[in-house]
């Protein structure tokens, strides 16, 4: 009779989350890609790449979107990143339909790893459209999480370039809130005839943004060192998600984060952009899947071939310096001790699987070559049985 009754339970919950989470969209059975949900399982907690491509989506006509995931939590959409074309996605791979979260209303909030423009390009997107878009029909605001101010300019690269002039001297670096300002002021045009034209919300009212604070104590001299090793710190929490930060390796970008979210069904973590980082490996202790940044180094040899001028030379360095090549993000992930290995953030966009299946070397797990709009599956499903 328990034992019915747990089956019945189940099955209904499966149904359920079903027509909750997965109601137009690709689904994957834990990590396996599926074009439509399985008709037997579904899972409470999923994992969705929006934007698998590294840098330039327009670099040789790549079809990948912008770098952006979401994290869906029992109805609720966590996002990592704003990468060129985020919200088309979003709402392509079905998380604009769940029952009574229209469109952008099922998002609870947003975190950026860093201020690149590969990882902001569409930040603007959430508050211009996002009204139209399902936005106002949240309860409460979008919760933005996102680096603050670097604080002094980046030092400047090459030699004998004597003084380099920089744009907005009186604020040359800002972080996540005053960016967001300055675009508020520059579409204010826009934004005040929606305000007062079409009865639209201040979008002050709709979106509540942070800039991200390091723990109290810690010391960081971004030019040497912009990613000391520290122990992972609280951002965010609610009742189905933990957020913890820690700042990687992403030279001479500061602050950039990596994110872990711990749900009741595992946990899964972001790298960011980064190299090879002690601090990215120590967030993602014993995770389910960890979602690495990788860059094909075969493609920068063909990209800035040898001999190199300084400008292809500090180029290079850098491609290989802040990211983290398709040969070593498997030691990365074996380290770690995660389970599956998630590549997203491909660069370039327009490489091959083959090549990205060199991820495998060094590590025992599971590797996933990210593709946009793919879903992976959290922890158990919820299932219905196999009696049925
Ligand atoms: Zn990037
Ligand atoms: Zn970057």
């Amino acid at each position: 009779m328990h034992v019915k009754l747990r089956n019945l339970l189940a099955g209904l919950l499966a149904l359920i989350g079903q027509c909750l989470w997965f109601p137009a969209a690709a689904h994957a059975a834990d990590g396996a890609v599926a074009s439509a949900p399985p008709a037997a399982a579904a899972y409470r907690t999923s994992l969705v790449l929006l934007g698998t491509a590294g840098g330039r989506t327009s670099y040789n006509g790549s079809h990948l979107a912008g770098i952006s995931s979401a994290l869906v939590v029992d109805g609720d959409v966590y996002l990592v990143d704003f990468g060129e074309g985020w919200l088309r996605r979003y709402l392509q791979a079905g998380l604009g339909k769940m029952p009574g979260k229209p469109g952008l209303s099922s998002l609870r909030a947003a975190f950026i790893t860093h201020l690149h423009a590969d990882h902001v390009v569409d930040y603007p997107s959430l508050f211009l459209f996002g009204t139209t878009d399902g936005l106002v029909a949240r309860k409460a605001p979008v919760r933005v999480f996102g680096p603050g101010p670097r604080g002094s300019l980046v030092p400047v690269a090459g030699a004998n370039r004597g003084k380099v002039p920089v744009i907005h001297p009186e604020d040359p670096t800002p972080g996540t809130v005053a960016m967001t300002e300055s675009i508020y002021k520059a579409f204010a045009n826009d934004i005040n005839d929606n305000i007062r034209d079409s009865q639209k919300p201040d979008p002050h009212t709709l979106v509540s943004v942070e800039d991200i604070r390091l723990p109290a104590g810690l010391v960081v001299h971004p030019d040497q060192d912009p990613a000391p090793d520290m122990q992972p710190f609280p951002v965010y929490q609610d009742e189905k998600v933990k957020v913890t930060a820690i700042l990687v390796s992403h030279a001479p970008v500061y602050p950039s984060y990596a994110f872990r979210f711990d749900t009741a069904d595992g946990a899964v973590v972001f790298s960011g952009d980064t190299s090879p980082s002690r601090n990215l490996i120590r967030l993602a202790q014993g995770a389910d899947i960890l979602v690495h940044e990788v860059i094909d180094t075969k493609w920068i040899d063909e990209f800035l071939p040898k001999p190199r001028n300084a400008a292809q030379e500090a180029k290079a360095r850098h491609l290989l310096e802040a990211h983290t090549a398709v040969e070593t993000v498997g030691g990365v992930a074996q380290a770690s001790g995660v389970k599956t290995l998630v590549l997203s953030h491909l660069a370039p966009a327009d490489s091959t699987e083959s090549r990205w299946r060199r991820a495998q070397e060094g590590f025992s797990g599971r590797v996933v070559v990210g593709k946009d709009l793919m879903w992976l599956g959290v922890g158990a499903p919820v299932s219905v049985g196999k009696s049925q």
